[in-house]
C-alpha cells in the first residue's frame, strides 16, 4: 500500500485545487456540506446543481474520466479520486448527475449508436439534461431480470405499458433509461431490451414516494401505452441485460466505499466532546471501537486506491467496502443520536445539532444498505466470487420467462 501521491499525481492534484481555489470557496474547518435535510428545502437545489456543473464543464473538468472524444479528458480513476477528494474540501452544490454521467454516459459509450452518443452525451456532461435510472420494480429488484415492463413493437416505435419503482430523481429529470420485457417466451435474461426514454413523453406519470426522513427523493412511474421511437433502443432487441449489466457495474463503481457522503467520525467525536460526554467510559469505549472501524475502512479503502493508482481494476473484494462501509454509517449514526440524548429527537435541521445530519444519516442509512446491492446479495457475491464457495441454485436458469412460476403471466 502507498499513501502518497505519485509526482504525477501530486501534479494532477496541485492543478485540481488552483482551479477550485479561482472558483469555489473552501469549507470552514468544522463545515461540512449542507445536509440532503437543508439542501431539500431549497427549491434553487437543482439550477444551482447545473450552473456548477456547467461551469466545470466549461473548464474541462466535468466527466473528467470520460474519454476526450466524448468531453473529457481521459483521466484515469485514480486522477477522478483525486479530483473527488479535491472538490470534496469545497463549498459547492449537491451532485445528481451520478446516474447520467456515471452510469448510463459508460453504458451509452459501449452500446449506443453514434446519433445516440451525438445527441444524449454532450447534455449530460453539462448537467442541462438529468437522468434517471427505471430499474426496479415491484417484483424485481435485487432480481433484476425478472422486471416485467412490457414493450411491444408497432411499426417504427415500441408501445410501453408497466410500473417502475424506487425511481431517484425521476421528479427532476429529464430522461430515464428504462429496462423492458420484449420477449416473455426466452429465458428470463435472454428476453430484455434497453430504452432510454423522454419522461415528458404522454402516458407516463411519476408519483412521488415520501420517506420516512421527509423526504420524496424516490418516485413510482407509471407507462400507460407510452411511444419509444425504435432509435432510442440501446444495444439489440433482446440483448438489454448486456447494457443492464454495463450499467450496474458503473453503478456498483460509482457508489463504491458505501454510500453517501455523511458525517463521518471526526463528526461523532466532535459530537461527544460537545456534550462533555467524554470522560464515561463506555462513551470511550463506543469511541475507540468506532475508531478502529473507521480505520479499517479507510485503509481498506487505500488499498483500493492503491490499485487503480497501480492501473488495476479492483475486483468483487470491492463488494466488502459497501457491506462494511453502510453497517458502520448505520451504527455510528444511531449512536450519535443516543449520545444527543432526547434532542437526538429534534430532525428539522433549523434546531437539531449539527443541521440534523445525523439524523438525516440515521433516516437514510436503511436506504444505504439496500441501494445498489443489499448486504445480502453482496454477502452471496463475497461468497461466491471471492470465498469461491459454491454457487446458489438458480431453479429458473434456461427456463422461458413466462413459465417461471410467479405471480400472473406478462401478456
Ligand atoms: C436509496 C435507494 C435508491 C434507489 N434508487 C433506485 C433508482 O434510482 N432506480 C432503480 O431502478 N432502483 C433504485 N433503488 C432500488 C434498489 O435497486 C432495490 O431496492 C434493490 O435492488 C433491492 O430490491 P428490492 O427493494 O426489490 O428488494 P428485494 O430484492 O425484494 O429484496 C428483499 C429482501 O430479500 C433479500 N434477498 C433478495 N434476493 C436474495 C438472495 N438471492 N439471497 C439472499 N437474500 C436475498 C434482500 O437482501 C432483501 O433483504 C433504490 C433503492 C434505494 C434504497
Amino acid at each position: 500500500m502507498d499513501f502518497n501521491d505519485t509526482a504525477e499525481e501530486a501534479e494532477f492534484r496541485a492543478e485540481a485545487r488552483a482551479w477550485l481555489d479561482a472558483n469555489a470557496e473552501l469549507l470552514g474547518p468544522d463545515e461540512r456540506k449542507p445536509s440532503l435535510a437543508v439542501e431539500r428545502d431549497r427549491t434553487d437545489a437543482v439550477a444551482r446543481a447545473q450552473a456548477w456543473m456547467g461551469k466545470k464543464a466549461d473548464a474541462g473538468w466535468a466527466c473528467i474520466t470520460w474519454p476526450k472524444q466524448y468531453g473529457g479528458r481521459d483521466a484515469s480513476p485514480i486522477q477522478n479520486v483525486i479530483w473527488n477528494q479535491e472538490e470534496a474540501r469545497y463549498r459547492t452544490p449537491l451532485n445528481i448527475f451520478t446516474i447520467g454521467q456515471g452510469m448510463l454516459g459508460p453504458t451509452l459509450m459501449a452500446h449506443g449508436t453514434p446519433e445516440q452518443k451525438k445527441r444524449f452525451l454532450p447534455k449530460m456532461l453539462r448537467g442541462e439534461e438529468i437522468w434517471s435510472q427505471l430499474f426496479s420494480e415491484p417484483g424485481a429488484g435485487s432480481d433484476l431480470a425478472g422486471l416485467r415492463t412490457a414493450a411491444v413493437r408497432d411499426g417504427d416505435s415500441w408501445v410501453l405499458n408497466g410500473q417502475k419503482i424506487w425511481t431517484s430523481g425521476a421528479h427532476y429529470s429529464k430522461w430515464g433509461m428504462v429496462v423492458t420485457r420484449t420477449d416473455p417466451n426466452a429465458p428470463k435474461h435472454g428476453g430484455i431490451t434497453y430504452f432510454v426514454v423522454d419522461l415528458t413523453s404522454p402516458g407516463i406519470q411519476i408519483r412521488p414516494i415520501r420517506q420516512m426522513n421527509e423526504g420524496a427523493g424516490f418516485n413510482e412511474v407509471f407507462f400507460e401505452n407510452v411511444r419509444v421511437p425504435d432509435e432510442n433502443r440501446v444495444g439489440e432487441v433482446n440483448d438489454g441485460w448486456r447494457g443492464a449489466i454495463t450499467t450496474l457495474m458503473n453503478e456498483r463503481a460509482a457508489i463504491g466505499g458505501g454510500g453517501a457522503a455523511g458525517p463521518d467520525f471526526a463528526d461523532l467525536l466532535r459530537l461527544a466532546a460537545d456534550s462533555a460526554r467524554l470522560d464515561e467510559s463506555s462513551v470511550r469505549q463506543n469511541l475507540a471501537d468506532f475508531y478502529v472501524r473507521s480505520k479499517g475502512m479507510q485503509y481498506t479503502g487505500y488499498r483500493t486506491l492503491t490499485s487503480l493508482s497501480r492501473g488495476q481494476t479492483p475486483g468483487p473484494q470491492s463488494s466488502l467496502g459497501k457491506l462494511v462501509g453502510a453497517r458502520l454509517r448505520q451504527r455510528m449514526a444511531d449512536y450519535a443520536i443516543e449520545l444527543q440524548g432526547v434532542s437526538g429527537l429534534l430532525v428539522d435541521p433549523r434546531i437539531a445539532a449539527e443541521d440534523g445530519a445525523w439524523q438525516e444519516a440515521y433516516l437514510a442509512a436503511p436506504g444505504g444498505r439496500l441501494a445498489g446491492g443489499t448486504d445480502e446479495i453482496l454477502r452471496n457475491i463475497i461468497a461466491e466470487r471471492v470465498l469461491r464457495l459454491p454457487a446458489e441454485m438458480r431453479a429458473d436458469k434456461d427456463v422461458a420467462f413466462s413459465d417461471i412460476p410467479t405471480g400472473p403471466p406478462v401478456k
